[in-house]
């Protein structure tokens, strides 16, 4: 049967190439002639799809307009396409890493919002993300940055990304319990989220910079944390800080670090 979240092939028009990603390649198109979308073809062996095409009815159903919203699923035909609202500003690290000019900080406080009022909605719908990073997220023309790819890691089937001790695993943006226990929950989202703070201060520098995984392990693991960047006043240090308390207890819930966001945009 015909549903909501299966798209129709036939109403897909195929533009330019946008990039490439984990599961293949992302191209821009229209949908029904009108619509311009995000496709991503699937590689065939890097999905469990069936497990994805399930979610997908649950996914579709969410919306927020600091989510990257799922248009719907082409799953008749092989290889299968992820239908996704498009971002003409593309991926939040190379927007960052890219612009010559450089960002007011009430700017880059208004991104650590957009992405905070988007994990806030995950949050209230006890949907955890699992890969959120500045990579993972998009800009619009508006430059409102938008989170994306939530919840998908789950369906990846490639070991060097699942394995915390595989080479893609996202350590630098991972909790304790994540790369001891793979214990994920809206508070090791709250943890991955200091660290995409601390991405948009730095204006996109690399985390622990060149230090390999298990340098990092370690040096979490005995409570060492990343610096202050030049550009987070101590209250915007203070914000991220909090999100690295090593226990998930510890840490704020997103609905109160929006607060605590909004709180300091009206001081600064
Ligand atoms: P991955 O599966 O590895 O997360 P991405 O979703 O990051 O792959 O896609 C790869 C690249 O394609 C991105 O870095 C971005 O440049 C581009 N891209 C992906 N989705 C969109 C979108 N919705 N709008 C605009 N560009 C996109």
């Amino acid at each position: 049967s015909h549903e909501k979240w299966e798209i129709n092939p036939s109403e897909l028009s195929f533009m330019k190439e946008l990039g490439s990603g984990q599961f293949g390649l992302v191209r821009l198109g229209k949908w029904r002639a009108l619509l311009k979308v995000a496709i991503k073809t699937i590689n065939e062996g890097s999905m469990s799809e069936e497990d994805f095409i399930e979610e997908a009815k649950v996914m579709t159903k969410m919306s927020h307009p600091k989510l990257v919203q799922l248009y719907g699923v082409c799953f008749k035909e092989r290889p299968i396409c992820i239908v996704t609202e498009f971002l003409e500003n593309g991926c939040l690290l190379n927007y960052l890493r890219q612009r010559t000019a450089t960002f007011h900080k009430d700017t880059l406080l208004a991104m650590c919002q957009d992405v905070c009022e988007g994990m806030e909605y995950l949050e209230s719908q006890n949907f955890i993300h699992r890969d959120l990073a500045a990579r993972n997220c998009l800009v619009s023309d508006k430059h409102v940055v938008k989170v994306c790819d939530f919840g998908m890691t789950r369906y990846v089937l490639d070991n060097q990304y699942i394995s915390s001790t595989g080479s893609k695993f996202p350590v630098k943006w991972s909790p304790p319990e994540v790369f001891h226990f793979n214990k994920y929950s809206n508070k090791s989202d709250v943890w991955s989220f200091g660290v995409l703070m601390w991405e948009i201060f730095t204006e996109g520098k690399t985390p622990f910079e060149n230090k390999p995984n298990p340098v990092v392990v370690e040096e979490i693991t005995q409570g060492q944390r990343l610096y202050r960047p030049h550009k987070a006043s101590l209250p915007v240090y203070e914000l991220m800080y909090c999100c690295w308390h090593e226990k998930p207890e510890g840490r704020p819930l997103f609905s109160e670090l929006l607060q605590d966001i909004k709180r300091i945009a009206e001081m600064e």
